[in-house]
């Protein structure tokens, strides 16, 4: 199996030391966005366009007021969009000029709070001057991008009755992600910088088996920490729902421990039901608030039994495999620039292995000089490379994810649930205010889910399928 993770044979051959990496990497960003462009027009074109009808699977379930509701939601965010992607992407192509300068003033003001705790100069090693670029970087972008996540939340969400957050809330909110990015992020950076270290023959195999360590921790982190900081979890106090779930997981023999309700509308109205648990253990099964709030039991239970669906069918397990033949070929292809000088000159990163000291002390310079690869800024670097790859993962991605939809929707109506789950779909759709008319490319690009009405004959169809067997 080892030979699976050596280097890829024909990509080794390639010689990339003369490749233009600045000029391509901006023109890969620049066709990026103008293709996100395109396909956001078209979605705000049909959604301005008018004669349109409510579609007929929704007949009777949504009226007109509420048609038109929802595509003035689109439009709000589509309009909203405009603006921010174009912003965003002149921060990201100024954060890509700029990574040489945030390195070294990320490297001084790092060295110096370091000095004044251990009351001594101190500098850091590589592997640390990694850590403190990840750590500033962080809080900028988490700044920069702080009105317009202000502006979503209290002007165009609370314009359309969504908002439940209050501004306190907001910033505790932002602070508490910015810590917890900068923690959880910074151990495992600095652990798999001594890997690349260490492990320069094979890294791939190594750094592989250390993510999957890593997305087990992360798992449980999220579980026991992370959520719990954000929502309270109570377990459900109504009995009629419980002993009906109960009963749906053990007709599906699902291996169930808890049920819990979370305040899920302290922050929004947005509607969610889900499960968690690691592959062969009993696993929780949480509701917002809101979803009871908004549909009757059975509907509730309908939804579960969607979610069930996808448990029994392994689509948790089929993604995670996806995920990390994706990684592995992530990896592989990092590996053939992670030393490239180029690239890194490129970036205005000078590699001098003859240098005392990590980073030489340049604040204000638009040039660092390091003494060995910097791999965060290699690592980022090479994403951004990789954009048309991720692309196509995308549209991939969207595909399966909609095919496993369509499986567990499939699944529920052969629990005879399928006029529930219709019924909660649709009530769902009204209280998210989804968007109902929506354009093909934009959908095949954005969603992960099939459109309501898509959704909605595909399920009428399963049913009559099912109650013809059952006779
Ligand atoms: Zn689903």
């Amino acid at each position: 199996m080892l030979f699976a993770f050596g280097k890829l044979p024909i990509i080794d051959s390639l010689d990339l030391s003369d490749f233009p990496f600045k000029k391509v990497i901006f023109g890969i960003t620049c066709a990026n966005f103008l293709f996100e462009r395109y396909v956001a027009y078209r979605q705000y074109k049909l959604l301005k366009s008018e004669n349109k009808k409510v579609p007929k699977a929704l007949e009777g379930h949504v009226d007109e007021e509420k048609f038109a509701k929802s595509d003035a939601y689109g439009l709000a965010k589509s309009k909203f969009e405009m603006v921010t992607s174009f912003t965003s992407l002149v921060v990201d192509l100024a954060t890509l000029t700029m990574f040489s300068s945030i390195w070294n003033y990320s490297v001084s003001i790092g060295n110096c709070i370091l000095s004044t705790i251990m009351r001594k100069p101190f500098v850091m090693s590589l592997n640390a001057n990694n850590i403190a670029f990840f750590i500033l970087s962080q809080t900028i972008s988490t700044f920069l991008n702080l009105p317009v996540s202000y502006y979503q939340h209290f002007v165009l969400e609370e314009e359309f009755g969504f908002n439940k957050m209050t501004k306190s809330l907001f910033f505790m909110d932002s602070i508490k992600t910015l810590l917890l990015v900068n923690a959880i992020g910074s151990i495992p950076l600095y652990i798999l910088g001594l890997v690349l270290k260490k492990c320069t023959e094979n890294f791939v195999f190594y750094i592989w088996m250390f993510m999957i360590g890593l997305q087990i921790t992360l798992f449980f982190l999220n579980d026991l920490v992370i959520q719990p900081l954000f929502y309270t979890f109570t377990p459900l106090n109504n009995k009629e729902l419980e002993d009906k779930i109960n009963a749906l997981a053990k007709e599906c023999g699902f291996p169930l421990s808890e049920i819990y309700m979370i305040d899920g509308s302290k922050r929004s109205s947005h509607s969610n039901a889900y499960f968690s648990g690691l592959p062969f253990m009993k696993k929780k099964i949480v509701i917002f608030d809101t979803l009871i709030k908004d549909s009757s039991i059975d509907e509730v239970v309908a939804v579960l039994g969607h979610e069930i669906g996808h448990w029994k069918m392994n689509h948790i397990s089929q993604m995670l495999i996806i995920s990390q033949v994706h990684l592995t070929t992530f990896l592989m292809l990092f590996d053939m620039v992670f030393k490239n000088a180029k690239m890194f000159a490129d970036f205005n990163f000078i590699i001098d292995p003859l240098s005392k000291v990590p980073t030489a002390s340049l604040p204000g310079s638009n040039y660092a000089l390091v003494n060995d690869f910097p791999f965060l800024v290699g690592l980022l670097i090479f994403s951004q490379l990789v954009q048309p790859t991720n692309l196509l993962m995308n549209f991939g991605m969207n595909l399966f994810s909609r095919h496993n939809e369509y499986q567990a929707d499939n699944y529920a109506a052969k629990l005879g649930k399928g006029e529930d789950l219709k019924k909660a779909l649709i009530q769902l759709q009204i209280t998210n205010l989804s968007t109902i008319s929506v354009d093909k490319l934009f959908s095949m690009y954005h969603y992960s889910h099939p459109v309501l009405c898509e959704r909605l004959e595909a399920i009428d169809i399963y049913t009559s399928e099912h109650e013809k067997k059952s006779g």
